[in-house]
């Protein structure tokens, strides 16, 4: 066990119980290497983040160039090339009324700065009222105080929040999506009916309504219907609620499309990007709106600014790794390696019947078995190290968001590792 000497404090962690973790020493494309001459393939990309695996020699060069030039310079009162160049790049790739970009150092923080702009965004138009936000049952914002508020407020796992409900700010949840990335006419009806009768009773006091579009992540890999957001995302555009799409974990191809704002034809009146955005290098947030919401902050009063600047953002290397890593996404055809990606991860999970397993399902680079009972996972990560690899599953989630560099050898040893974890105990 990890114990109580431990000088760093790990994450998600409860020290008395969980053993010490393993010691990487070096990474390089997939592959983790371990103190003790392991080597890991990582199946979930460090939490998603490592699109292009690990010491991507372009990436390296492009870091090492930047931080010879300028490694850092405030953002208040200067500007440079490398923010502005990736705001424009930015811009260019996702959907058209996004036109302005806010940076930040994470994607709590990017998701944060979402709701303090639309709050603000109502009072500078003397709509004080319109303060509180809707969001999804299961949904995952971050950890940080404001976020916390608009995500799972369950007391179920994998609920990591709910034991500060009673100091957090009273939010509003609807239902989580049920139907599933595929569903029925009548089965999408019947959701957005729910949505829309809790927009009605609570316009006039919605700041905006929050949610990861497509897939919700930390809140159980649950995938939903493109029909169904964007219908939602029409009723909240009809009752003047602003729509915040949480792509921190769903952006640069996760779900399939560059962004799961692609699986729609409408868009979000505020965009929140992270994670693969500095493809796992350096954390870094970008925090999009349309021009009608920074029209709303544009006025001859200082009081209608938005007063908000964390030290690091824009920082000139961040900025650089996510053109680069934008640039090797675009050069090197991604979109089809991931299509690749989910054609393997579809042939392999989607068949795959276990009696503990409840469902097997596959959207872009993301694979999941869902089992029905949680302790039916315990064991699993020592099991994954004796097959050579790096996983970490939660709750009854047991998945893989793999590096999109992985080859079907790599993707085959992940998908052979989770379902041996299964065929072996029968
Ligand atoms: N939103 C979503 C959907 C996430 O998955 C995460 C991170 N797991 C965050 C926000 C928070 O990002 P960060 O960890 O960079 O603060």
């Amino acid at each position: 066990m990890i114990g109580n000497k431990s000088s760093v404090w790990y994450p998600y962690t409860q020290h008395k119980l969980q053993q010490e973790p393993f010691c990487v020493t070096t990474a390089k494309g997939a592959e983790l290497y371990l103190d003790t001459g392991d080597t890991l393939i990582d199946a979930i990309s460090s939490w998603w983040c490592m699109i292009h695996g690990y010491n991507h020699p372009v990436i390296n060069a492009a870091i090492v160039n930047q931080v010879t030039t300028l490694p850092h310079v405030m953002l208040g009162g200067l500007t440079h090339k490398p923010a502005q160049d990736l705001a424009t790049k930015l811009i260019n790739i996702t959907p058209k009324p996004l036109q302005h970009v806010f940076y930040a150092d994470s994607g709590s923080v990017g998701c944060e700065i979402a709701l303090k702009m639309a709050m603000q965004f109502w009072v500078n138009q003397n709509k004080p009222e319109k303060h509180k936000f809707l969001a999804f049952n299961k949904g995952y914002h971050g950890d940080t105080i404001g976020v916390m508020a608009v995500s799972n407020p369950q007391d179920d796992c994998p609920s990591m929040h709910h034991m500060f409900k009673h100091v957090l700010p009273q939010q509003l949840f609807a239902c989580e999506p049920k139907m599933g990335f595929i569903a029925t006419k009548q089965c999408i009806q019947k959701a957005v009916d729910e949505f829309f009768a809790i927009i009605k009773q609570h316009h006039t006091h919605l700041a905006a309504f929050i949610c990861e579009p497509i897939m919700q992540g930390a809140g159980g890999f649950n995938f939903y219907n493109p029909d169904y957001l964007s219908k939602i995302c029409d009723i909240c555009r009809d009752y003047n609620v602003l729509v915040i799409f949480d792509e921190v974990a769903t952006g640069f191809g996760r779900t399939g499309p560059l962004f799961a704002t692609n699986h729609i034809t409408t868009s979000p009146d505020i965009m929140v990007l992270g994670k693969a955005l500095t493809a796992g290098y350096c954390g870094h947030s970008a925090t999009l709106t349309t021009t009608a919401l920074f029209d709303g902050f544009y006025s001859d009063s200082f009081d209608h600014a938005f007063m908000h600047g964390p030290t690091f953002m824009g920082n000139p290397t961040a900025c650089r790794v996510a053109l680069t890593s934008i640039e090797l996404f675009e050069q090197n055809n991604y979109l089809a390696k991931i299509k690749d990606i989910q054609t393997l991860l579809q042939a392999e999970l989607l068949p795959f019947k276990h009696a503990l397993v409840k469902q097997c399902r596959v959207l872009g680079a993301t694979g999941v078995i869902e089992v029905y009972d949680s302790t039916t996972l315990q064991g699993f990560q020592d099991f994954a190290k004796r097959h050579g690899i790096w996983a970490r599953p939660f709750d009854r989630f047991l998945y893989t968001t793999p590096p999109y560099i992985c080859s079907s050898q790599q993707l085959l040893a992940i998908t052979d590792c989770l379902k041996r974890w299964f065929i072996d105990k029968q």
